[in-house]
């Protein structure tokens, strides 16, 4: 495995461990596919050798790798089938949020389980509640010394091999608590809990034999204590545990985006058409080229991100930067390693339609990429809004003609009419197909809000602005009509031609 500059000593030695320790198992891994078997032995035996324990404080068994040493196990656990994504969601069922929101007693409690590999899932999603996990429709409601939860889950990966399942239900009907994320709470909830049913078992395109499935919670008494977290804690929990998941979960796509170059690398070096190697055609080695950039460009990401958050960040940018463009670019190099392959890269004797077929659920699971854009685009501007702004202002240059961005002088005038449209109908040479901003107005006029909204309701009474509005009904927007820049200059003063343009063609 490749390594990182700023991975530790103990994390280049884990590195190494776990790819021998894959390549030990996976004759094992290949025959229990084959069985349609969830290979539970295999997942028993790393625990037994430390994998499930790379992310828990040394007090309760765990290695302390932090979560690039797990995504470095993760990675590699997905060059075999079914391993990683089960090693993933066991991971996420109670682990980041333990250490984020737990109390030292449930860290007491629960970690040393987790460190010897007890199995867990995640229970977000519901019949009725997808993308919108704010929907919750689960209810937690407190008697006495515990909580009764009532509602169904579906989805749930490892569900019924799981003992541990990390639940979130609603604990608040207040509007106000919905308003600030405060209307939902996480729990423990386990195998055997009285009322704790499994329901369904999914029958997938992917993810080999780990189960899928939904999750029946009827009545069921969960003790107090089994809350993570505070009443109330239950969003936050779930999004820096999503923000842990997404990077964990783009480990385990780089790991299979290693298996798209592998065996068709193996299998071009041993195919002859044509009287050459199929290797030596260039068409196959772009293909491969383009695979190649591409794992190198999600490792790079998902490692960064992990390294981030290890270090106290959130890294929710990141993580669905990462898990996004991890997963689009798995589908497109699983397709292609099929097509470099050819017929044999279809059929299940080369281990590579499989990872086409969880490429697609990777799309989806864990926040559809839709939802990870809409984040990206969210967080992700606002984080670099700075970097970002324009600090001049584009006004056209007397000698050139055209708008050439200029230092802000600061001064400004007192604001009348006639002034604005001035300034708009100059707005309107640079940005010909842009209202002026509020800001940029004030940025001219040193004038109050109630003051700037009357004129500008005065002049569209009068036919000379056009107002856009935002939803809250504010005036946000505003550009000078055809009419306004007739009044506020002659034709003249808008024209402008490039130097090469003939004169006897201007009309
Ligand atoms: C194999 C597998 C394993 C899973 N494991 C788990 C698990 O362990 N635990 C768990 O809780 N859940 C799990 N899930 C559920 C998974 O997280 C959801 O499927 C996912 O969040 C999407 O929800 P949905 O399927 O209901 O799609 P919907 O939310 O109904 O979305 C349908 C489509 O509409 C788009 N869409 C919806 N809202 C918007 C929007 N606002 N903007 C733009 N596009 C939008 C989506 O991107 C998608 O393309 C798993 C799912 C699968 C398939």
């Amino acid at each position: 495995m490749e390594k990182f500059p700023w991975w530790t000593d103990a994390q280049v030695k884990l590195a190494d461990e776990v790819e021998s320790f894959i390549d030990e198992i996976r004759p094992e891994a290949e025959r229990a596919w084959y069985n349609q078997e969830y290979p539970r032995n295999i997942m028993e035996e790393a625990a037994k050798r430390g994998f499930m324990a790379v992310d828990l404080p040394k007090k309760y068994g765990g290695t302390e790798h932090g979560l690039t040493g797990a995504c470095i196990v993760c990675e590699t656990f997905n060059r075999v089938p079914s391993l990683g994504i089960s090693y993933l969601v066991t991971m996420l069922g109670g682990n980041h949020q333990l250490h984020l929101y737990g109390t030292e007693e449930q860290r007491a409690k629960w970690m040393p389980m987790m460190a010897k590999g007890q199995l867990a899932g995640v229970c977000i999603t519901e019949p009725f509640v997808g993308s919108d996990a704010a929907a919750t429709a689960t209810t937690a409601v407190k008697e006495g010394d515990h909580y009764v939860i009532n509602g169904k889950k579906r989805f749930i990966t490892n569900a019924g091999v799981a003992e541990r399942y990390m639940v979130y239900a609603r604990t608040s009907e207040d509007p106000n608590d919905r308003k600030k994320y405060k209307h939902l709470s996480a729990f423990i909830v386990t195998k055997g809990m009285p009322g704790f049913t499994l329901e369904k078992i999914n029958d997938l395109i992917g993810i080999g034999y780990t189960p899928n499935g939904a999750l029946s919670l009827d009545d069921v008494e969960v003790p107090l204590e089994n809350m993570v977290g505070k009443v109330g804690d239950g969003w936050i929990a779930m999004m820096s545990g999503l923000n842990y998941e997404r990077t964990l979960g783009a480990s385990m796509l780089v790991g299979m985006q290693r298996e798209c170059i592998s065996y068709p690398v193996w299998y071009m070096e041993r195919r002859v058409q044509f009287g050459a190697l199929t290797s030596e055609r260039q068409t196959n080695q772009f293909k491969m080229a383009n695979i190649i950039a591409k794992l190198k460009l999600a490792r790079l990401m998902l490692y960064h991100t992990a390294h981030i958050i290890d270090s106290g960040e959130e890294g929710a940018t990141e993580s669905a930067i990462s898990k996004s463009y991890a997963s689009d670019t798995l589908f497109e190099s699983s397709a292609e390693a099929i097509q470099l392959i050819g017929g044999d890269g279809l059929t299940k004797f080369y281990p590579v339609e499989w990872i086409m077929r969880d490429a697609k659920v990777h799309q989806i699971t864990m926040g559809t990429n839709e939802i990870m854009r809409s984040i990206i685009y969210r967080a992700g501007l606002s984080e670099i809004k700075e970097d970002i702004k324009v600090v001049h202002k584009r006004v056209i240059d007397d000698e050139l003609g055209v708008p050439i961005s200029t230092v802000r002088s600061g001064s400004k005038s007192q604001i009348d009419e006639d002034k604005l449209l001035k300034l708009l109908a100059n707005d309107y040479r640079a940005n010909p197909g842009l209202h002026m901003s509020r800001a940029d107005i004030k940025e001219d006029f040193d004038v109050e809000d109630g003051k700037l909204d009357d004129l500008l309701l005065s002049l569209e009474g009068e036919g000379l602005v056009d107002l856009y509005k935002d939803r809250k009904g504010r005036i946000s927007l505003v550009k000078a009509t055809y009419p306004a820049l007739q009044k506020a200059n002659p034709l003249e003063y808008y024209r402008w031609f490039p130097a090469w343009y003939k004169e006897e063609d201007k009309f």
